[in-house]
């Protein structure tokens, strides 16, 4: 990953009890990335973005945020971070644009800057035409955009969204997938949910947690790019980023010790890569359609164990 990292972690874990929720995560995100977190309920996934965002401790393991430790520099680390909870946090009796100045106050912006962060936050989840509503009279809908907007009213460079489109109607649903399309362009974005096609209309990575742990992590490709997916195996392999800086790959990245999955913006990409191997000396050994759809690995990968299903 080239980008500026916004946030890592590394071996985070917690348990409740004799429970272990978390159980040891590595985690990366750059700035202008979308992360999700894929899981079945209770893998793991909202006491990770808990322990990311100081509201719980964690049991072992490390967090950068912005290059702030988190343990070490609590302040800095979570002022450079924005959190959406699953449920928000939002003065029902309030009105929006009331809310939203406070949420701005709490963030520690000086008065100067208050009214024109609060201006740019309403128009950017276009929540103007509703600034003047009490808050519990809005719709679902309207309320996660505050719920988002509370979240990145002081502009953080890392935006953590726990479940964002839960209980949401399709319409709803695309305008905030829209809405995190947008935060990613100059944001690093990391969120959790159980929603695959959030994960492939809003998201470049996915990392599916289960039983605690990441069992599994690919770039996210346009669903219309499904067929567009191979695996590339190499007696020796090239580093992924010299892949992906060939003509035609949107992605490359490794598996395994001898193999890469690529996604390419057409099958003219693959002669340049086959050109580049016999240049550099990679040897390619096999190059492979990719025909598992995310679907179809999150299913495998979160199958229940003989012991479980029984
Ligand atoms: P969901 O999609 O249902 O929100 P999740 O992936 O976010 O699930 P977590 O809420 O992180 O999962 O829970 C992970 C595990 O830790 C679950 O088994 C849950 O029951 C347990 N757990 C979470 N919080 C606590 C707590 N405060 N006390 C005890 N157990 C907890």
């Amino acid at each position: 990953m080239t980008a500026e990292v916004l946030l890592e972690t590394t071996g985070l874990a917690r348990a409740f009890g004799p429970h272990a929720a978390v159980r040891g995560i590595d985690l990366r995100v750059g700035r202008g990335e979308c992360l999700a977190l894929l899981g079945l309920n209770g893998a793991g996934k909202t006491t990770t973005l808990e322990m990311l965002c100081g509201v719980l401790a964690p049991g072992a393991g490390t967090i950068r945020v912005a290059g702030h430790d988190l343990l070490a520099e609590p302040r800095a680390a979570r002022q450079c971070l924005g959190y959406l909870p699953e449920t928000p946090p939002l003065q029902p009796d309030a009105r929006v644009i009331d809310y939203l100045h406070w949420a701005a106050v709490v963030r520690r912006i000086p008065r100067s800057r208050r009214r024109h962060l609060v201006e740019r936050t309403l128009e950017r989840c276009c929540l103007g035409g509703v600034r003047r509503r009490v808050i519990r009279n809005l719709s679902r809908g309207y309320q996660q955009r505050l719920g988002i907007a509370q979240a990145i009213v002081h502009q953080p460079p890392l935006v953590v969204l726990d479940e964002p489109t839960v209980g949401l109607d399709p319409r709803q649903v695309q305008g905030v997938r829209a809405l995190i399309g947008d935060l990613r362009r100059d944001h690093g974005v990391i969120l959790s949910t159980h929603v695959l096609a959030d994960v492939e209309a809003a998201c470049d990575r996915v990392a599916i947690l289960h039983d605690g742990r990441i069992i599994h992590e690919q770039a996210v490709a346009p669903a219309a790019d499904g067929d567009r997916r191979y695996r590339l195996r190499f007696d020796r392999p090239p580093r992924p980023d010299a892949v992906q800086a060939l003509d035609g790959v949107l992605a490359a990245e490794a598996e395994g010790e001898q193999s890469l999955r690529v996604v390419v913006r057409d099958e003219a990409a693959l002669d340049g890569i086959v050109a580049q191997a016999a240049h550099g000396g990679w040897r390619l050994r096999e190059l492979a359609r990719e025909v598992r759809t995310l679907e179809q690995v999150f299913l495998a990968c979160t199958a229940p164990r003989p012991e479980e299903a029984a």
